[in-house]
């Protein structure tokens, strides 16, 4: 019979719960447990039929607990991560795995000293927004990719928790921005020499309600990464230019299209009235040469992966997915953001360092 791997939740809240019902469809795993400070959570979770660790203590002392799952808001994961790792459990973190780089760094001694696991939950790189968008790229449908643009837009602002609060590692950048980042990271697999973000801070001084980013690579490839709270009308999550052509990805129900050149010969264009004047280099194409497919290919993927590969690594039957090295440098691709956003200007980012060689 395959081994279980037992997990107790740190953090009952959304997320926490979220793990919770994945995992509790998964026969790999068994949920020994929760932990949350707060009475309503531990209420829920026992009308939930799950024990209640009294204390952290308590969930750090029980023996079957091989994994550690930390879900509480982003300032507390470190300790929470530090202190499991040394009491001889894995550990799964939410993102963002920390508030800054150099937490990031500690918790990777602490797991090089431990000899345990700590994996980060970078599960939108099971999007299948992104799966698509990555398989465009990998297989040159439209080209070279040279252009993305990312967007999430929401017009409710920052929720009213922790979230509005730089000191529990709030603000946009940190919430959404680590996922657009990494994602990118991994599709544009070259160094980034350039960055450029703009914070909005629409009705929040204290942290960034919304961010603009562009990166630029070394290649000349950009990525444009918005995220935006008040945004009535959404843009498309996804805009992609290609040399042979261009994808676009409306939102998550996956709507969009791809339009790919398949020849190069082209009727000359004839100039069209565009406003109050003419144009010729923006005429639209004729029907000559490209071809539109109204379907985005579909792309069958599973956050089970991510939990199932957390496993196989523990038995040494796989390599982690999510690497820590690639965790790192996205923390410290954001510190350079804010670092942008403070000067205003573009700060350089790996001009004299080699990565992935
Ligand atoms: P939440 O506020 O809903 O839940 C956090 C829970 O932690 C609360 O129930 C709170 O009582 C509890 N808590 C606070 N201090 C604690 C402590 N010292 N010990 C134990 N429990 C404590 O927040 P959330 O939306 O669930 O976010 C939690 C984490 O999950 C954050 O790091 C967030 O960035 C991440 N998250 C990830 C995703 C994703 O898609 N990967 C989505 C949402 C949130």
């Amino acid at each position: 019979m395959e081994s279980t791997c037992t997990i107790a939740v740190v953090g009952f809240g959304g997320m926490g719960g979220h793990h919770v019902e994945h995992l509790e469809e998964i026969d790999a795993f068994e949920v020994a447990g929760i932990y949350d400070i707060r009475p309503s959570q531990e209420d829920l979770a026992r009308e939930k039929g799950l024990h209640v660790y009294t204390t952290f203590e308590d969930v750090l002392a029980d023996k079957k607990v091989d994994i550690v799952l930390i879900a509480t808001p982003n300032h507390l994961h470190k300790e929470i991560a530090v202190k499991s790792m040394r009491a001889g459990k894995h550990v799964i973190c939410e993102k963002p795995a920390t508030m800054n780089s150099e937490e990031m760094e500690e918790i990777i001694d602490v797991e090089k000293e431990t000899g345990q696991l700590f994996v980060v939950n970078q599960n939108r790189r099971w999007d299948e927004d992104y799966l698509v968008v990555k398989k465009l790229h990998d297989e040159r449908a439209i080209g070279d990719v040279f252009h993305v643009e990312c967007r999430v837009h929401g017009s409710r602002g920052i929720p009213g928790d922790w979230r509005q609060k730089k000191q529990f590692g709030g603000g946009m950048l940190l919430d959404w921005g680590v996922h657009l980042v990494d994602r990118v990271l991994l599709m544009f697999d070259e160094k980034v020499e350039d960055v450029y973000c703009t914070f909005s801070h629409v009705r929040n001084d204290e942290v960034d309600d919304g961010f603009k980013l562009t990166l630029t690579f070394a290649s000349g490839k950009t990525a444009f990464l918005e995220v935006g709270t008040y945004n009535y009308i959404n843009l498309p999550l996804w805009y992609v230019n290609g040399t042979r052509g261009s994808a676009v990805i409306h939102d998550w129900s996956m709507k969009g299209e791809v339009v790919h050149l398949e020849t190069d010969e082209q009727k000359d264009a004839k100039p069209i009235s565009a406003g109050a004047g003419l144009t010729k280099t923006m005429a639209p194409r004729y029907d000559d040469g490209t071809v539109r497919h109204q379907q985005l290919p579909r792309i069958d993927s599973n956050i089970e992966d991510f939990y199932l590969n957390v496993k196989d690594t523990i038995d040494g039957k796989a390599d982690i997915l999510v690497k820590n090295e690639e965790v790192l440098r996205v923390m410290r691709l954001l510190e350079t953001a804010i670092e942008s956003d403070a000067t205003r200007q573009v700060v350089g980012f790996e001009k004299d360092v080699k990565v992935r060689e």
